[in-house]
């Protein structure tokens, strides 16, 4: 078993700057990582609203220069090393990983979250023929071609943006009939000609041959009324869903299973603390996540110094 004074779960934007204030404080820390550190910031063509960047910078660049810190400061990240489920004995955390058992004296959960599913018939069929979760990483295989995006968040906003460069049309279907996007986002979709906003219109089916996907089965809730929409892509933007099944039984998570803090990132378990987008919060941005990673080493150092 190895031990630790300082776990960190998670080698997003939340994990690596919760590594990087450990790092600096000399706590001996490890981030584990379930697949390559970057988190979902990789799949982001450009994040135009992190500070000090005018211009834009992408998303793997972005993550590049956070994963060099946390390197120079000879934090090791542990990479494609699965949580499985995460425990309190006494004063001391077990951790057992797909790489092996881990303890720990304070425990940060920074495992982010991951797109949720339309669940409607066809979908999980098309996952992969036609049916994507990323438009900056599927996109290509579209180019010509006419795509929905579903959702009206942020998300759906940008990867129809994204797609409106690649895609001959893009169908931005959305079950009200406004964004809950940002407003520079919503003005940047509404005036771009290559995007057309389906309003309150629900996926009941993903319809599709051995080729892949053919079209959408709509239906307009208030009116009950169904009409059939021919595309060969559609691309899922409906949300998030935590990583915290491991962790469930050991913090407290709200109704949708995310985790509670205060707000020095503290959760219901002493010695565990969230940040990023497992925790149960508003506003989901790198800024926030970065913000939350700095809290919740800080409160960490503090524990493990107490101890
Ligand atoms: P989100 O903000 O939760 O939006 C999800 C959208 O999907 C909502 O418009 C919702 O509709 C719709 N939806 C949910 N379930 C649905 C279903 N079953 N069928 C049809 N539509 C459904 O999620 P997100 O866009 O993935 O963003 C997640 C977080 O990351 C947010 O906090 C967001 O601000 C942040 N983010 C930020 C940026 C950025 O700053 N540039 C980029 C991406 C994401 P309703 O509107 O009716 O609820």
């Amino acid at each position: 078993m190895e031990e630790w004074d300082v776990v960190i779960v998670g080698a997003g934007p939340a994990g690596l700057t919760a590594g990087i204030y450990c790092g600096r404080a000399k706590v001996k820390t490890v981030i584990l990582e379930a697949m390559s550190p970057g988190g979902q910031v990789l799949t982001a063509g450009a994040i135009e609203n992190y500070p000090g960047f005018p211009g834009g910078i992408s998303g793997p660049e972005l993550m590049g220069r956070f994963l060099q810190q946390v390197k120079e400061l000879e934090v090791p990240v542990k990479e494609f090393c699965q949580v499985q489920r995460a425990t309190l004995s006494k004063d001391r955390l077990l951790l057992e990983t797909s790489s092996g058992a881990f303890g720990c004296k304070a425990l940060i959960i920074a495992a982010g979250a991951q797109p949720a599913k339309l669940r409607v018939p066809g979908e999980d069929r098309y996952i992969g023929q036609g049916v994507s979760f990323c438009a900056t990483c599927d996109g290509f295989f579209f180019r010509g071609k006419e795509v929905a995006v579903i959702g009206g968040g942020d998300r759906a906003a940008e990867e129809a943006l994204y797609l409106s460069n690649i895609a001959e049309r893009v169908y931005l279907v959305h079950r009200r009939d406004r964004l809950r996007a940002q407003r520079l986002l919503q003005e940047q979709v509404l005036r771009n000609p290559k995007i057309t906003p389906l309003w309150r219109k629900v996926v009941e089916e993903v319809l599709g041959d051995q080729g892949g996907v053919k079209a959408l089965k709509l239906k307009d809730p208030s009116s009950g009324e169904s009409s059939t929409l021919e595309v060969e892509g559609v691309f899922v933007a409906v949300g998030q869903v935590p990583a915290t099944e491991p962790f469930r039984g050991l913090v407290e998570l709200d109704e949708r299973g995310f985790i509670k803090t205060d707000d020095r990132c503290a959760t219901s378990c002493k010695g565990v603390f969230a940040a990023g987008d497992v925790r149960a919060k508003d506003l989901r941005q790198v800024s926030t996540a970065v913000g939350d990673g700095a809290i919740a080493a800080s409160s960490a150092i503090a524990y493990v110094e107490s101890l």
